[in-house]
């Protein structure tokens, strides 16, 4: 995202919600209102949806309105159902009451309903202008200066229903909750031996049940694109038998709401039950839940908020770019970046979706989806159903034994990655091993049983990892230099490994970087290696996104809300907090983004006796203008490694000293607390995701073959996002051109212009380092 610009016309922008609430539409508002007012215009809510805009409830906000609003759940300037809408009469007193208070852009969060109500709106204006005028309400005069509407849509839709978008406004925090509540029930599940049913919202759209099946590995689900074939009571019979037969103790199945069976009959939890607890069947022991509006409610997740605030943004600058020939956006987001989209074709290819299950045509429904929705069910496939297919499998030739290894610090999402690629490769015939505790536990407990180092995976085991935090293989920081690449290779050739999979930090990136060297020496060596990054400072080059980070944000956010709740309790105090991140100020920023901090100093800025001088001026005059009605306290966000001498802790002292008893300042270290407990599904499903492709990638070079491992410069790489894709980079480019390997973190950071939006929403004054 370019960074903003106040060269912007003034103009009224207003912002509203409509259709369902979900998470991260309070984020969005706060995002409208302060970029308008940042770049020179009045920002305005809307209340109560297009009700408010028929009604006119159409209100000025300004920057102290929407303090607060990122920690908040729903939307406070809420939603309604407008039937007066649908109707032209009632646009029409829409367009009267948007002219009579000067509004001449709109930023419209909401679902396919809303936004198509958005496009015809636009599209209707001149005309509803002009029958305002000869119908006498407004003068010529007065319609001269609105004659034509800028209009800019926001996804915000717990379902992900949204085709053109990877991830809409709130589906994030809902597939929160539902992996939460899955985790909870399956402990009970687990002690008892029972089955549950666990039905979960998506009447169109099968995108929760989905990612929650992913995530949370469960034995079977339905979505309504992709209805089971006419025998999925045998199916499930069959696949469930088998999983009890491997050893599972509990059964999970996932249902969405819209579930129906090929011929459009709608399957039910109440059908599943009986299916599982068939006295001459299964005899399970069976509970259904229906987790209803708790998806919906509660405080949006990281990753929501800071969607919607970058979205917020660019909606923003959309609003203000666009012309009268300019075709009416959305703001989308693929894989990392956010986009603009025309509007009408996605909300198009949505009604598509509909009409192709209505019509039962369902490989076109899931063709109008993402191409990462089908990847994703063939990941839920590949995961759930594993050895059971023998056609899955390779030719014995081309079945490879393949090393899995963790490297660095732990990260939520590791063990999500191990269990799919395990998954993944019995589902091939390959053998996957376990490496235990990084190189140095390699070497050292190679050949003294009982401690065996590499050990085969047992499935049942695995099949539990999705959801674990750290590092159930254990992980190890020491690099294969620092262990010896003599032991390392005779242990790889002893173990006849045709690849090593790696999962780790940027330790996990410098030790493919040292066996790639080392493959010179060491023919051994000269297999191929692959990296999915995990780490919560998300600093390995090649990607712009580590496994654990998203979990990290999650965990940083929360902390802040409730130290943020203390500091506003006691009115006038700021918190100095202190977060992870080595060298990097990704957490740092992505955080400050999400809890909305006054001030972040990162690594990659340093930090100046002259910036926090400049920060504390501005606390002192914020403090001085709040009447004391306000919403929330203040926070700074230090990284741990900003700088050697100011600390958390001395910047917090040097407020408190400067602050002369206006208002408090206190220091505070989540500490790691931070690697997290439980993977955040956005953790977890990208591991499945990334890992079976970084399996498939190794897959290319074929079993131990010396000469096509060290020919290709891929034989040796790290997977990652970066920008809307997902790319492999080869280890010998990205160490030359892409490492600042003095500061362990990629040369460029793909975050950076995040940091501006950060400091501008935070309301901190920009400050110029004097030469
Ligand atoms: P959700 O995905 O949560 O259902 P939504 O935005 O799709 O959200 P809707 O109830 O379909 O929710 O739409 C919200 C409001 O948008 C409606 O109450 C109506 O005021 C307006 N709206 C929806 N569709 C249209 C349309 N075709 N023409 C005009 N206005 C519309």
């Amino acid at each position: 995202m370019a960074p903003l610009t106040t060269m912007a016309p003034k103009k009224k922008i207003a912002v509203m919600t409509s259709g369902g609430d979900s998470p991260g539409m309070n984020a969005v508002v706060r995002a409208v209102v302060r970029t308008a007012i940042h770049m020179g215009c009045d920002a305005f809510c809307v209340y109560e949806g297009y009700q408010g805009l028929v009604t006119g409830d159409i209100r000025k906000t300004d920057w102290n309105d929407v303090r607060g609003y990122l920690s908040e759940g729903g939307t406070l300037i809420g939603t309604a159902r407008c039937m007066e809408f649908y109707e032209r009469p009632g646009r029409r007193l829409a367009a009267k009451n948007m002219i009579l208070k000067g509004i001449d852009a709109l930023a419209i969060c909401g679902g396919d309903g809303s936004l198509t109500g958005a496009d015809k709106f636009r599209a209707e204006w001149p005309s509803l202008v002009d029958e305002l005028v000869s119908g006498g309400e407004l003068t010529e005069q007065q319609v001269a200066p609105y004659r034509h509407l800028n209009i800019v849509g926001l996804v915000g839709s717990i379902d992900n229903d949204l085709s053109g978008t990877d991830n809409t406004i709130g589906a994030a925090s809902a597939l929160s909750r539902i992996c939460e509540m899955v985790d909870y029930i399956e402990a009970t599940a687990s002690s008892h031996q029972r089955a549950f049913v666990i039905e979960v919202m998506g009447r169109h759209c099968g995108y929760l049940a989905l990612m929650a099946g992913v995530a949370t590995g469960s034995d079977f689900i339905f979505i309504p694109e992709k209805p089971r074939d006419d025998n999925w009571r045998e199916d499930m019979v069959k696949i469930v038998k088998k999983h009890r037969e491997l050893g599972k103790r509990k059964t999970i199945v996932i249902i969405a709401e819209g579930a129906k069976d090929r011929h459009g009959e709608k399957i039910t939890s109440s059908m599943v039950v009986d299916l599982l607890k068939d006295p001459k069947g299964l005899k399970l022991d069976t509970r259904a839940t229906i987790l209803g509006h708790v998806q919906r409610g509660g405080p949006a997740v990281a990753q929501d908020r800071i969607l919607a605030t970058l979205q917020g943004v660019e909606a923003v600058k959309t609003l203000l770019e666009a012309t009268p020939e300019s075709e009416t956006c959305f703001i989308a987001i693929t894989e990392n970046k956010i986009v603009r989209k025309p509007l009408m074709a996605a909300v198009k290819a949505t009604q598509e979706v509909a009409k192709a299950i209505e019509a039962q045509d369902f490989s076109r429904a899931m063709a109008l989806r993402d191409t990462e929705f089908a990847e994703m069910y063939n990941c839920y496939s590949l995961t759930t159903t594993v050895g059971q297919d023998e056609n899955t499998k390779l030719p014995a030739n081309k079945r490879m034994r393949i090393g899995f290894i963790n490297v660095g610090a732990p990260a939520g999402g590791m063990n999500a990655a191990i269990r799919a690629g395990v998954a993944y490769c019995l589902n091939r015939g390959h053998e996957p091993l376990a490496i235990y505790n990084g190189f140095a536990g390699y070497v050292r407990h190679h050949d003294d049983s009982p401690y065996k180092s590499v050990r085969p995976f047992n499935w049942v085991d695995v099949d539990d990892w999705g959801r674990k935090g750290g590092s159930e293989i254990g992980t190890n920081r020491e690099l294969p230099e620092e262990t010896g690449m003599d032991l390392i290779a005779a242990c790889i050739k002893k173990d006849k490994f045709d690849a090593l999979f790696l999962v780790g930090g940027f330790e996990a990136f410098h030790a493919i970087s040292q066996l790639r060297k080392a493959r010179a020496k060491y023919p051994e060596l000269r297999i191929p290696f692959t990296l999915l990054p995990a780490t919560i400072s998300n600093n390995v080059p090649g990607s712009e996104y580590s496994l654990g980070s998203d979990t990290c944000l999650n965990e940083l956010v929360e902390f802040c809300d409730k130290i943020k709740q203390s500091a506003s309790a006691t009115r006038r105090r700021v918190f100095v907090i202190e977060t992870q991140g080595g060298r990097s100020g990704y957490i740092a920023t992505l955080a400050s983004l999400g809890v909305g901090a006054s001030a972040v100093y990162i690594p990659e800025e340093g930090i100046s006796l002259g910036m926090i001088t400049s920060d504390i001026e501005h606390l002192k005059e914020v403090f001085r203008n709040d009447n004391g009605q306000s919403r929330a306290g203040r926070l700074i966000l230090v990284n741990e490694k900003a700088d050697k001498l100011l600390t958390a802790k001395l910047i917090a002292d040097l407020i408190r000293h400067e602050a002369e008893e206006r208002f408090e300042a206190r220091d505070s270290i989540p500490g790691h607390v931070q690697q997290g407990g439980v993977p955040s599904p956005l953790d977890r499903h990208r591991a499945v995701r990334l890992a079976i492709r970084c399996i498939q990638h190794l897959e290319q070079f074929g079993p131990f073959s010396e000469a096509s491992a060290s020919d290709s410069p891929l034989s040796a790489s790290v997977i990652g996002i970066m920008g809307a894709a997902v790319v492999f980079s080869p280890m010998e480019t990205l160490e030359e051109k892409d490492t600042d390997w003095k500061n362990r973190r990629p040369l460029a950071a793909h975050w950076r212009d995040m940091k501006d939006t950060a400091d501008i929403l935070g309301g901190r004054p920009p400050y110029e380092k004097p030469h």
